[in-house]
């Protein structure tokens, strides 16, 4: 396997270096009078006209509508990554609704909703898990029954991230209650802001809440705010699930990652020398970097099979599982690092409650916690990768009902 790029890559490898150090940070003078988001925003506009961000995404809804080539989008999402330079909005409509919409939506619905989703000017939440229904998915109970011309929804969501600002939520609801549990779900697009929804934060253990429970009563959205045929909602949820999975695994997220480590365990002094000294943190940092550059290899044979058009089988379902480990391992050097001082983090939203200090490592460590359950939990991955991937017989405490093998968020 030739690791290497081709010198066609390394010649945009440098020509994106060269924009990035003209346009990000923005100048002085630009940045006057702008919050760090309007900067964020003002940059993306720019980025996305020099066809960098938003490949994928036609001009007509906002995007540079690029060819599709991973080489550059990798090239690309590592020099962005170097620079600190912002990549695209970044979000569950973004990063889930977008892509299933182009791929799956009715003309209508991506002219009302794509352009200003990949803006940031609307907002979106992700109806799936139940209290009883979250790795077994498909045994979800809210219904929708269609009635004058609407849906009319009743039930409860649980885990909703940001549904208290979500303009609008992408939800499965059961339409077809005789039908067997996967062919009875409908993919409904709903707007939060009605009477008939009611969102309870629920408040963890940090003291934020960015989770919640969602209630419907007789909530409702028009017949046509549907996504695929009615009945065939599991098969478009499948769509947002590949790009929430895809999303989660991104190699150069852990690469990022550990080079703030290894910065860190530059800077912190152990027994009165930098940590990075030390032969116990250098033997755990040399081991977790062993991992990384495995992760790294098989996001590379993830693009060339991708290249090549090729399924890359058993590595799409490993980046997942292994990026999110990683996260958790790379935050836990961290803390041992920093001891009590790890306690204090940096405005980091997930902390709350007045801890405050220079570190961003706490918020990391509790989000690895909570990554490796988003998406479906690290344990069905384990159990996909050993049924689909590695061809091992089913689990067999699992669901026998068709299409629930390892669990429905699978
Ligand atoms: C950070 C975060 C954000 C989230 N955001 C959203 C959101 O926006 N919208 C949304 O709909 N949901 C969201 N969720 C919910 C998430 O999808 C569910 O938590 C997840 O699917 C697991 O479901 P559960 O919590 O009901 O756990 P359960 O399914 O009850 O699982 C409990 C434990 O049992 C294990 N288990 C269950 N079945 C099996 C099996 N067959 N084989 C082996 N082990 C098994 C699981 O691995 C887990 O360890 C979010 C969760 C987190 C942590």
């Amino acid at each position: 396997m030739d690791l290497s790029y081709s010198s066609e890559a390394e010649a945009f490898r440098e020509t994106v270096a060269k924009w990035l150090e003209a346009n990000w940070p923005l100048s002085e003078s630009e940045k006057e009078g702008l919050s760090f988001e309007e900067q964020c925003a003002v940059f993306r506009k720019r980025a996305t006209e020099a066809g960098y961000l938003n490949r994928s995404i036609p001009r007509q809804y906002g995007g540079s509508e690029q060819e599709p080539d991973v080489i550059t989008a990798q090239v690309i999402r590592e020099e962005f990554s170097k620079k600190w330079a912002p990549m695209e909005v970044r979000g569950i409509g973004t990063m889930m609704l977008v892509p299933t919409l182009l791929e799956r939506g009715e003309q209508w619905m991506k002219d009302k909703f794509v352009e200003k989703t990949v803006n940031g000017e609307i907002t979106w939440c992700q109806g799936y898990s139940e209290p009883g229904s979250g790795s077994d998915l498909a045994s979800l109970k809210t219904r929708g029954e269609l009635v004058d011309g609407e849906w009319v929804i009743n039930g409860q969501k649980i885990w909703t991230t940001n549904a208290v600002e979500a303009d609008y939520m992408f939800i499965l609801v059961r339409t077809e209650p005789d039908a067997p549990k996967h062919a009875g779900i409908s993919y409904l697009l709903i707007d939060m802001k009605q009477p008939g929804i009611e969102v309870r934060p629920l408040k963890q253990m940090t003291g934020t809440a960015e989770f919640n429970e969602v209630f419907f009563t007789d909530a409702k959205t028009p017949e046509d705010w549907i996504v695929g045929k009615r009945g065939e909602g599991w098969l478009v949820s499948r769509t947002t699930l590949k790009h929430e999975r895809n999303s989660i695994g991104a190699t150069e997220q852990t690469d990022m990652l550990f080079n703030r480590l290894v910065k860190l365990a530059k800077e912190t002094k152990l027994d009165g020398k930098p940590a990075i000294e030390n032969a116990d943190i250098r033997d755990r940092l040399g081991q977790l970097e062993g991992y990384i550059l495995a992760h790294k290899y098989s996001g590379f044979r993830q693009l060339t099979a991708d290249m090549k058009g090729e399924d890359p089988g058993i590595i799409r379902l490993m980046t997942k599982l292994s990026s999110t480990e990683i996260g958790h391992k790379v935050a836990k050097i961290a803390l041992d690092l920093l001891g009590d001082d790890g306690m204090f983090s940096a405005g980091n939203h997930r902390m709350g409650g007045g801890l405050t200090g220079s570190q961003p490592w706490i918020g990391h460590y509790m989000m690895s916690l909570g990554i490796a359950i988003a998406g479906g939990t690290a344990n069905i991955q384990r159990n996909v990768i050993a049924e689909r991937g590695l061809g091992l017989p089913r689990d067999a405490a699992a669901d026998q009902s068709k299409g629930a093998s390892a669990g429905g968020k699978a």
